[in-house]
């Protein structure tokens, strides 16, 4: 209170024939001025000093912060604009900005000058503690323009930080095509029942799949049965297989002369294959019941292939074949006969929406991957590691 009230009296224009309260003031003005001289920031720091030493060293040497300190002694412009735009940052700033011996200070902060400011991210993030605690830490003692943000960035690409990352929250929904016609897109999976191997193929507009035993699992053994499948249904437009073995160069060859376009999930996300998957659990949940009740596994197969899917209004036969099946429930000879099934696509659309909405519910929108960028693979299972390597 005694200082705002000497300075609010202390006006420039005093200086003649000055009244009693003004030379009082004026003369207290300057007892408070060799007081303030007095108090020296640096010994509120924790530093030692050989430390002062090299910031005062750097200071005197960085460009900005001599204008800075020049600014602060001969006193800040009334504008913005007439301020150097080497100090600019610093306008906001401006009524808590002091020089002493040679050390540039905001309030109690240490002004760092830019040659001194990456050594400096390197001493906050010594114990690679998180962006914001790293922050919080070092905006009681230190300060530089856009220190937050350069803060955040230091720690986002930290390497050490980066090979122990948590895993990434996962990405919205993205969804294969969605088929026009029968057999148009299918996907393929092996899977084992009974000590058997077999594979699958599902179409996806019709939700209708085959099965195939493998007497061994060699590409050429799965590239037959699927020529024999592919004979009695088509050629597909685009088969979609996991990145199993059997899937490499002698099925790229199958691709080219088959003319289909083979896609492959992606490694280590196996729901990318997920219509394959819900297929191979559904066969083998009708595979094991059958077994169990000593029934014939293939009646099984037909009359599931047979039964109006969930909200589809109709069959996967119908949907693939444009008819319903002859199974041992009895049924008129009108009802056998063909009828092409409308409004699939349109069907499908809207239990893809449905998934999709309850999928992205938990996951977010990452941004776009940037030529160059570092990449860093999630560990495989099992690798005790646990190190996120650079890709
Ligand atoms: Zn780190």
């Amino acid at each position: 209170m005694f200082i705002s009230d000497t300075l609010s009296r202390a006006t420039a224009a005093c200086a003649g024939d000055a009244n009693y309260y003004q030379r009082h003031a004026i003369c207290f003005l300057q007892e408070v001025q060799e007081d303030l001289q007095q108090v020296n920031q640096a010994d509120y720091l924790n530093v030692t000093g050989r430390r002062l030493e090299q910031i005062k060293r750097h200071t005197d040497n960085d460009e900005g912060l001599q204008a800075l300190r020049s600014t602060v002694t001969t006193g800040w412009p009334d504008l913005k604009e007439q301020v150097p735009v080497i100090i600019r940052g610093y306008w906001p700033y401006r009524d808590e900005i002091s020089a002493q011996n040679g050390i540039l200070f905001r309030g109690q902060r240490v002004v760092i000058p830019k040659s001194l400011r990456t050594e400096m991210l390197a001493r906050i993030h010594a114990s690679h503690i998180g962006g914001e605690a790293c922050y919080r830490q070092a905006r009681e003692t230190l300060f530089w323009p856009n220190m937050q943000a350069e803060i955040k960035d230091f720690v986002s690409t930290c390497t050490t930080c980066n090979e122990y990352a948590h895993s990434q929250q996962k990405e919205t929904m993205l969804s294969h095509p969605l088929p026009t016609r029968p057999w148009q897109i299918v996907s393929m999976d092996l899977f084992t029942h009974g000590r058997k191997d077999y594979l699958l193929i599902v179409d996806h507009y019709s939700d209708f799949w085959e099965i195939e035993l493998l007497p061994d699992l060699s590409a050429e053994t799965v590239i037959k049965r699927c020529k024999a499948q592919f004979a009695r249904h088509g050629q597909p437009d685009r088969v979609i297989t996991d990145n199993g073995p059997q899937f490499t160069s002698a099925f790229a060859r199958f691709a080219s002369e088959w003319e289909f376009e083979h896609v492959t999930s992606s490694p280590r996300y196996p729901k990318a294959n997920g219509k394959a998957e819900s297929a191979v659990k559904i066969a083998k949940n009708l595979l094991r019941k059958a077994a169990r009740d000593g029934n014939d596994p293939w009646k099984a197969v037909l009359h599931w292939r047979n039964t109006p899917t969930e909200n589809m209004d109709s069959s996967p036969a119908q949907r693939l074949m444009s008819r319903r099946l002859k199974t041992s429930i009895p049924v008129t000879n009108k009802l056998l006969e063909p009828v092409v099934v409308t409004g699939v696509t349109e069907k499908l659309q809207y239990r893809r929406q449905l998934a999709k909405s309850f999928y992205d519910r938990s996951a977010r929108v990452l941004p776009e991957l940037e030529v160059g960028e570092t990449v860093r693979m999630k560990p495989p299972p099992g690798d005790t590691s646990r190190i996120w390597r650079a890709g």
